[in-house]
C-alpha cells in the first residue's frame, strides 16, 4: 500500500501517470541493483578481485545519486525530463566506466541496449531510435577518439533493437487508447442513464405525492359523506320504528308490512354507511380503540342472542362455546371486538344452506387468545383467498350474486384485527365450509386495574 503511495505519480494525463510509475519502477530495481554491485565490489579484495574496483565503485555511487535525483525530479517536476536524464545516465555512464576498446567492441557494448528498449515504454515508441541514434553517434566518437574502426554491426543492430520495441510499444499505446474511448463512451452513457432514472425518479415521487394526497381526499369525502348520510338515515329509522311500534297510533296490517321493509332496508343501509365510514377511518388512520375490560362470555352470549334469529330463519343451529381456561375478564375494545364476530356470523349465516355455524373461544398459547368462526357453507375458493380480505373484493359465484353486499365487511374485519395487534387466517374447502380464525394478544386486567 505505502510502496504502491510512493511509486504513483499523480498526473492528469493517464500516459504520463503509466509512464512515471513504471520509471519508478526501473528506478526502485536499479537502485537494488547497483546496492548489490556496490556489495560486491565491496567484497571484491577479500576474494582476490582487484582490477578496476575503484572505478566500478564511483560508478555504482554515481548511478545511485543518479536513480535518487531522477526519482525526485519524476515525483516533482516532470516525467518526461526525468526519463529523458534516466536515459543519458544510462547511455553515458558505461562509456565511463570501462576502457573504449571494450566500450565500442567488447563486454561493455550490450549494456546501451538498454536505454534503446528503455526509450520506447518511458518516452514515446519513437524515442527508441533517437536511443539508438544517439547510442551509435557516442560509440562512433569514442571510437574515432582512440582510433578504432566504428562499430557498424552495433549500430545496425541497435536500430534494429529499436524497432522491435518500437513496434509492441506502439501497439500498446494504441490499444490503451482504444480502451479509454471505450471507457469514455460507457462513462458517458453511465451518466445518461444515472440522468434519465433521476428523472423518472422525480416524477415517480410526484406521482406518489398526488396518489397520497387523492387518497387523502378520498378518505376525507367519504367520511363526510358518510356523515352527511348516517345522520339523516338514523332519524329515519328512530321514526319508521316508532311508526311501527304504533307510537303515532294504530296501523293497518298492510302498513305494518310496509313499515317491517321500510325498517328493514332503511338498518341495511345503515349498515353499509357505517361500514363505509369505518373503512374511510381506519384509511385516514383516525379510526382509534377503546380499551375497557369485557367479560368474553358475555360477548359470545350476545351475539348468540343477536345472531340466532337470522340463523333460525335459514334452519341453521347458531352455537356458541368457550373454553373453560379464558379469563372471565379481558381488556380489548368490545364494542369492535363485537362487530368483528356480527360481520363473520352473518357471512357465515349467508353463505351456509344447512348445516351450523359455531363461534368459539380457546387460548391456542399463554400469550393470545382466538375467536373462531366455522360454518358448514359453501366454502372459499382456494384462488380467491388471498384478496377475499381486500376492500370491495367478493368472489364472484352465484350464491354471492344472490347475497347482495360490497365486499367491506371482510376488509374491515381484517384491519380492526391487525389495529388491535392480532391476525386473521382463513381455512376454507369448497362444498365443506370455512373457518376464519383471529387470533388477539391476551390482555388480562391486573390487580392494579390496568388495561
Ligand atoms: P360481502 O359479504 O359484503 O360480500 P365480505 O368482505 O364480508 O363482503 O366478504 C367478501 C366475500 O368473501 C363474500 O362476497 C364471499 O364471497 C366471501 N365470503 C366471506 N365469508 C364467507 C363464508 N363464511 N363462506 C363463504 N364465502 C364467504
Amino acid at each position: 500500500m505505502v510502496v504502491s503511495q510512493w511509486l504513483d505519480v499523480p498526473s492528469t494525463d493517464p500516459n504520463d501517470a503509466r509512464r512515471r510509475k513504471l520509471l519508478n519502477i526501473l528506478l526502485v530495481g536499479m537502485g537494488i541493483l547497483t546496492l548489490l554491485v556496490i556489495l560486491a565490489v565491496s567484497v571484491g579484495p577479500l576474494l582476490g578481485f582487484r582490477e578496476g574496483l575503484l572505478l566500478l565503485y564511483g560508478g555504482s555511487f554515481a548511478m545511485l545519486l543518479a536513480v535518487v535525483l531522477v526519482f525526485v525530479i519524476n515525483r516533482y517536476w516532470s516525467g518526461e525530463v526525468a526519463s529523458s536524464v534516466f536515459l543519458l545516465v544510462l547511455t553515458f555512464l558505461p562509456a565511463l566506466v570501462d576502457k573504449p576498446r571494450q566500450v565500442v567492441d567488447g563486454r561493455t557494448l550490450w549494456m546501451f541496449a538498454i536505454p534503446v528498449i528503455m526509450a520506447s515504454v518511458l518516452l514515446r515508441p519513437w524515442a527508441s531510435f533517437i536511443a539508438a541514434g544517439l547510442v551509435s553517434v557516442l560509440l562512433t566518437i569514442i571510437a574515432l577518439s582512440v582510433s578504432l574502426v566504428p562499430n557498424l554491426i552495433a549500430t545496425l543492430g541497435f536500430f534494429a533493437l529499436a524497432l522491435v520495441s518500437w513496434l509492441p510499444a506502439r501497439i500498446m499505446e494504441r490499444t490503451l487508447e482504444d480502451l479509454r474511448v471505450i471507457n469514455r463512451e460507457l462513462d458517458q452513457r453511465v451518466e445518461e442513464r444515472t440522468q434519465d432514472l433521476a428523472i423518472a425518479n422525480r416524477s415517480l415521487a410526484a406521482a406518489n405525492a398526488r396518489l397520497k394526497e387523492l387518497d387523502r381526499l378520498k378518505s376525507r369525502f367519504l367520511s363526510i359523506v358518510s356523515h352527511e348520510l348516517r345522520t339523516p338515515l338514523n332519524a329515519v329509522l328512530g321514526f319508521s320504528e316508532m311508526l311501527e311500534a304504533g307510537v303515532y297510533g294504530p296501523l293497518s296490517e298492510k302498513q305494518v308490512g310496509a313499515m317491517e321493509r321500510i325498517v328493514a332496508n332503511t338498518k341495511r343501509q345503515l349498515g353499509l354507511v357505517n361500514d363505509l365510514l369505518d373503512q374511510a377511518q381506519i384509511e385516514a388512520g383516525t379510526l382509534s380503540l377503546n380499551y375497557a375490560f369485557f367479560s368474553p362470555t358475555d360477548l359470545l352470549d350476545d351475539i348468540h342472542a343477536t345472531m340466532s334469529v337470522l340463523a333460525e330463519t335459514k334452519n341453521l343451529q347458531l352455537t356458541c362455546d368457550i373454553a373453560t381456561d379464558v379469563p372471565a375478564m379481558l381488556s380489548g375494545d368490545r364494542q369492535r371486538l363485537q362487530q368483528i364476530l356480527m360481520n363473520l356470523v352473518n357471512n357465515a349465516i349467508k353463505f351456509t344452506e344447512c348445516g351450523a355455524v359455531h363461534v368459539s373461544a380457546y387460548l391456542p398459547d399463554e400469550e393470545h387468545w382466538m375467536l373462531q368462526v366455522s360454518d358448514t357453507g359453501t366454502g372459499i375458493p382456494e384462488e380467491a383467498q388471498p384478496y377475499i380480505f381486500d376492500a370491495f373484493h367478493r368472489v364472484d359465484t352465484s350464491t354471492t350474486r344472490e347475497h347482495r353486499g360490497v365486499g367491506l365487511g371482510l376488509a374491515i374485519v381484517k384491519q380492526l384485527t391487525n389495529l388491535m395487534g392480532g391476525k386473521i387466517s382463513l381455512e376454507s374447502r369448497v362444498g365443506l365450509g370455512s373457518t376464519f380464525t383471529v387470533e388477539l394478544p391476551l390482555r388480562v386486567p391486573t390487580k392494579e386495574g390496568a388495561l
